[in-house]
């Protein structure tokens, strides 16, 4: 994912933050559709500027955010241990609750051992700077989410990206190597603006050939796809190739955190190492056992997988039926391709205007001119919301050009 450019020629840092005007320049047009406050939400339907609308945004995969036995858990335990642990893991912030989870993840994703953080992003961020050193080198994805970026760039180690999914590519920059460098390739699971699936048959075989390690950040994928939702490597049935997962507890375990699991070995290195873990205070008791609620409801409640995957495909089908152009996606992640950003914003303030709502996605975090509504979809959506979804779309399409009566693109 690319980054913005902050750089401006100023004898004043401010400058920058002082000449910038776009965010109030699309307010003023009423099209402004980030940070608007949610007032009241059962996870389906949400209340914004005072009118209900079909959440269609979320990455609440499970539809577990509202349940009441989650919400029961994160009581009991701030009434137990308070409402937060004012410290870190490594010293007075670790609960017996902290533990009973890594030992839960570890078993759940059939591996030796488990480190939370404290947010997903930290996971990835912590993980990767921490266990890539001066010698190594780290693969990585152009399309990979933001913290793995950010992990290899604050790691000592040379970071070689390869263009998305492109075998072809990591193939020849990985020839191009020394053989006796340490190597590690890096690769969202399933890429979060376009919902497609990492080809983690070819990047374990590829890492195999090259003595290379795989590192897949499962935070679309863990309690989404796989078997019993173990993520894309269980996809592909090859847990056991996969050296480090990791996962986060902001999506489908309705929470905040995350983990990484792995051999034992690397996972106590990195918890005895990764500055993310040590110098930042550990998740809350309530958000802990949340975690371990859900992951119980996750293992109990297989209707719940099956339903988020008749949903993806129901509505993957139903978008591109109406001509839209939803990428390559594989998931309940499925991005509907709008164009220039101006329209982007229009089409996502028609669509709110219809009584759904939806995520506008524009520059840097998608190529210019791929400007795009970023839909997603939970094991609770109705038939009905879902219909409901397929009209405004259908609708706002045809009003802005996008698609015709008939089913067909009218953009490129
Ligand atoms: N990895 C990916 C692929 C993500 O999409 C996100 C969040 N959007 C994260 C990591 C960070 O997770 P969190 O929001 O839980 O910090």
């Amino acid at each position: 994912m690319a980054r913005s450019d902050h750089s401006i020629n100023s004898a004043d840092i401010f400058a920058k933050a002082h000449q910038f005007t776009a965010a109030d320049e699309v307010k003023a047009k009423g099209l402004y559709p980030y940070f608007k406050p949610l007032t009241d939400t059962d996870g389906n339907v949400v209340v914004i500027e005072g009118r209900e609308v079909i959440m269609a945004g979320s990455n609440n995969y499970l539809g577990l955010t509202n349940d009441t036995r989650l919400m029961e858990a994160a009581q009991n335990a701030i009434s137990k241990y308070g409402t937060g642990c004012t410290g870190s893991r490594y010293l007075n912030g670790t609960l017996d609750l902290h533990l009973e989870l890594e030992e839960k993840l570890a078993k759940f994703m059939r591996k030796e051992n488990c480190v939370l953080f404290s947010t997903g992003y930290q996971t990835n961020e912590g993980s990767i700077q921490t266990i890539a050193g001066r010698n190594d080198i780290i693969f990585s994805d152009k399309d990979n989410h933001t913290c793995i970026v950010v992990g290899t760039l604050s790691s000592n180690a040379r970071t070689v990206r390869y263009h998305h999914n492109d075998i072809a590519h990591l193939k020849k920059l990985m020839e191009r190597e020394d053989a006796s460098t340490g190597k590690i390739i890096v690769s969202d699971g399933v890429f979060s603006m376009s919902g497609t699936l990492a080809k983690v048959p070819e990047l374990v075989a590829l890492a195999k050939e090259h003595n290379a390690r795989v590192y897949l950040d499962d935070a679309h994928a863990i309690g989404v796809i796989g078997e019993g939702g173990r993520g894309s490597a269980s996809a592909f049935d090859l847990l056991d190739d996969v050296d480090l997962i990791s996962g986060t507890f902001s999506k489908s375990f309705a929470s905040l955190g995350g983990f990484l699991v792995g051999e034992r070995s690397v996972i106590e290195y990195i918890r005895h190492h990764s500055p993310a873990h040590i110098f930042s205070a550990s998740m809350p008791p309530a958000n802990v056992a949340t975690v371990l609620k859900a992951l119980e409801v996750l293992q109990e409640e297989t209707w719940r997988l099956e339903r988020l995957e008749e949903i993806s495909n129901y509505m993957r089908n139903g978008l591109k039926e109406h001509g839209f152009n939803i990428w390559t996606s594989e998931s309940p992640i499925i991005p509907v391709v709008i164009g220039g950003l101006m329209d982007c914003l229009e089409f996502w303030r028609d669509l709110f205007d219809e009584g759904v709502y939806a995520n506008a996605v524009v520059p840097p975090a998608v190529p210019r001119g791929q400007s795009l509504i970023r839909t997603s979809y939970m094991a609770t959506h109705t038939n009905d919301q879902l219909d409901n979804i397929l009209d405004a779309f259908r609708k706002v399409g045809i009003k802005r050009g996008i698609i015709d009566h008939n089913g067909h693109s009218l953009i490129e």
